[in-house]
């Protein structure tokens, strides 16, 4: 049982933020697709325009031959308004932890889950709705610290389970799930 709760919760790469990921590399072991949750990943919590860090984790991800969809628990208004700024697809009201989401996204686009990457900031939403849908799961270091306290309560119990992992960033997973 806790074996098993375990293998939901651990992300198959942590990284500190998104420069530090190589697309490349997650395209030549035959990932096609990246879906990335919005809020402390890409962006500030509540956003409805993309920066320049965001423009740039798309623009490195599309260059490698990675298509790339918005996944978000938020609301559809802000996240079309959001996705928009980017040139990006977006699923809206993903209801991560549940794969749902994703599996529409990887529907959409005609991709197969194992071939598609999840990137969140969250392990109890992105982490797990991506075990749960069968893609790679990566956890990213949350963009800004201001949260509102049900994030911070999560965050606690996220703390709780990467010092369990002893997980460290710069370690990419490469090799694709069987
Ligand atoms: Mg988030």
């Amino acid at each position: 049982m806790i074996s098993r709760i375990g293998r939901y919760l651990k992300p198959d790469t942590y990284c500190a933020d998104l420069d530090e990921l190589d697309f490349p590399a997650f395209f030549e072991d035959g990932y096609r697709l990246v879906l990335l949750d919005v809020d402390n990943t890409l962006a500030r919590h509540g956003s409805f325009a993309a920066d320049e860090y965001a423009r740039r984790a798309i623009s490195r991800a599309q260059t490698a031959g990675l298509a790339c969809r918005i996944v978000s628990n938020a609301g559809k208004k802000r996240i079309q308004a959001y996705a928009a700024t980017l040139g990006l697809p977006f699923v809206a009201w993903a209801r991560k932890p549940s794969a749902q989401g994703i599996r529409e996204a990887c529907r959409i686009e005609n991709i197969e889950p194992e071939a598609a990457i999840m990137i969140g900031d969250q392990i109890l939403t992105d982490i797990v709705s991506a075990h749960r849908a069968g893609c790679l799961a990566v956890l990213v270091r949350p963009r800004y610290n201001q949260e509102a306290l049900h994030v911070r309560l999560k965050r606690y119990l996220e703390r709780i389970v990467l010092s369990g992992y002893k997980l460290k960033t710069g370690k990419q997973r490469r090799k694709k799930k069987n």
